[in-house]
């Protein structure tokens, strides 16, 4: 792709609980990318609390744009373009986010381009691997969401599989007595567990055949928990983390590996939260190296809510000359790929 001029994206992200902005150039350099997070204040109850997390996000978002412009050395009057995140997300805490740029918009007469969350999740991959180019599959995979997607161009999906559990991982966590968010804490505990402990049953769909399903998954270990406390027995919280987190790789691998071939994709990218777990990394490296395809993913900080990851979507919006309105409203059940 030619480009005659440098595009400077700031966007802005607060569809949960990190509030976030960050500069970004032509899509893959990020000049700044500053998150404020929720989580410690959340852990006190368990989760996300939608209205603490809409009263933190309007506390924070001057402070987090004023201070990315700062840490990238840019000024609104470098900025080409404002992209935000309009769903999908918790209404309350997206509407803080898209009403600040909004007005930057509206005051300084600059472009405002909406982003979808999860095509933001899977533009992280651009930002870090300079040779990404669509077609290629991703699996975004977050504490409530998984999606299998084909990434068939810039801003064009189709949703091969997905999954609308509840976070199992966090219900999971809990109940071996773990704490919010699960994930990484499971990550972590797993490490010392053996994943073959445990035998559980692997999550299928019924005429889905791409779809994820983490109910089943998340209620054979609660059984298992119960019935073990029943029974006056003791279990191992590591060999038990291990164990599920083995289960859920194992779907998570299988499906993609299974799309992949089917649709004859050679290069597979992951984003999400979930993407940072070091399991699902080491098995998705694995699985891509067996069929001699290329593998991508963000590090760590890019995998989490950002803001960065909005800037590098909005960019190729912003070029194929999409632009929203002040018009522009959260939409907490966006669908990928809708407008
Ligand atoms: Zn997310």
């Amino acid at each position: 792709m030619k480009e005659n001029k440098d595009v400077t994206i700031l966007a802005i992200e607060s569809s949960c609980d990190e509030t976030a902005a960050a500069v970004v150039r032509n899509g893959r350099e990020v000049l700044s990318n500053v998150i404020s997070s929720q989580i410690d204040l959340h852990k006190l109850y368990g989760g996300v609390v939608p209205e603490i997390a809409s009263r933190k996000h309007i506390e924070k978002i001057n402070q987090v744009i004023e201070e990315t412009l700062k840490e990238a050395g840019k000024t609104l009057d470098d900025i080409d373009a404002i992209g935000v995140t309009y769903g999908p997300g918790l209404v309350g805490a997206l509407l803080v986010g898209v009403a600040a740029a909004k007005a930057v918009a509206w005051a300084r007469k600059i472009p405002l381009v909406g982003v979808h969350h999860i095509e933001g999740h899977i533009s992280a991959n651009y930002i870090e691997h300079p040779d990404l180019e669509p077609p290629f599959l991703c699996l975004v995979a977050s504490g409530g969401h998984t999606h299998l997607v084909k990434v068939e161009d810039y801003g064009k999906y189709e949703i091969l599989g997905r999954t609308r559990d509840d976070a199992a991982g966090d219900k999971v966590a809990r109940a071996i007595g773990l704490g919010y968010p699960g994930g990484p804490k499971i990550d972590r505990i797993a490490k010392e567990g053996n994943p073959d402990a445990v035998k559980f049953p692997k999550a299928k769909v019924d005429g889905a055949e791409y779809d994820f399903s983490f109910s089943g998954l998340k209620s054979a270990v609660l059984n298992y928990i119960n019935g073990c406390k029943m029974k006056g027995e003791s279990f191992d919280p590591a060999d038990l983390a291990a164990s599920f987190q083995k289960a859920v790789v194992e779907v998570l691998v299988g499906n993609s590996m299974k799309a992949a071939e089917e649709l004859g994709i050679s290069k597979f990218a992951i984003a999400g939260g979930v993407a940072s777990n070091s399991a699902l990394r080491a098995a998705m490296i694995e699985a891509c190296e067996k069929r001699k395809m290329k593998f991508y993913r963000p590090s760590p900080i890019l995998c989490t809510d950002n803001a960065a990851m909005i800037g590098a979507a909005a960019y190729y919006e912003y070029i194929s000359g999409a632009r929203a309105g002040l018009d522009l409203n959260a939409v907490p059940n966006l669908k990928l790929g809708e407008r």
